[in-house]
């Protein structure tokens, strides 16, 4: 068995993120945040899709340091809007990045549509060993009309995932990594490194 150590540096400046994916990948991998690196340039994410956006930060982070590393880029799609807030989502309702703000922009727009549905997309773009491959969770549900709970963060007041009859933000940390897409995106890395093995 090929067990040896994997050192992954994660492009990202949320320590939270970082100890999140790392209690899901295997242990014989290390993640390593930019912090570890004295890494702290504003990384640029500038395409027009998660994908893009992914890739681009973490070729950044690959092309200025030369490690193997991963990025994610996530976002929340609703049909009825035509797939925004998606790469908008952190700065919906302007540059104050604000969750309430943002919510407040969506109830707005979603007054009378009758198309509640909605999704949450994370994609993660990994760079190992000169490869690039990408691995994405969703999870599908619904806008709410009004926000409910007080758990969680962004707009998880407002987002019910399919058959729960709850928000995120009415779920405890654990029920939403249960099937969050963010942890079914990292679960699909950590299935990779599992098959290499
Ligand atoms: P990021 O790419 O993971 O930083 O996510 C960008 C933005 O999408 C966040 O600032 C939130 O507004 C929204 N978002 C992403 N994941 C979630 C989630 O799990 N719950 C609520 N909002 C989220």
């Amino acid at each position: 068995m090929n067990q040896h150590p994997v050192t992954l540096v994660f492009a990202t400046h949320n320590e939270h993120k970082a100890e999140e994916i790392q209690s899901i990948l295997p242990g014989y991998i290390e993640v390593k945040t930019l912090q570890d690196l004295g890494c702290y340039d504003e990384i640029p994410e500038e395409k027009p899709d998660f994908k893009g956006n992914a890739l681009q930060k973490a070729t950044y982070i690959h092309e200025k340091f030369g490690v193997n590393c991963f990025a994610d880029d996530s976002g929340l799609e609703i049909d009825a809007l035509n797939g925004e807030p998606g790469i908008y989502s952190a700065r919906y309702a302007g540059p104050k990045r604000d969750s309430n703000d943002n919510m407040d922009l969506v109830l707005k727009r979603m007054q009378g549509k009758s198309d509640r549905k909605a999704r949450f997309k994370t994609i993660i773009a990994l760079i190992m060993d000169g490869k690039e491959y990408f691995f994405e969770g969703t999870i599908d549900g619904k806008i709410r009309d009004q926000k409910s709970g007080n758990n969680g963060f962004g707009y998880d007041p407002i987002f019910e995932p399919e058959s729960c009859g709850k928000t995120f933000a009415e779920m405890s940390l654990e029920e939403k990594n249960s099937m969050s897409h963010r942890s079914r995106a990292i679960q699909k890395m950590a299935k990779f490194f599992i098959d290499q093995v």
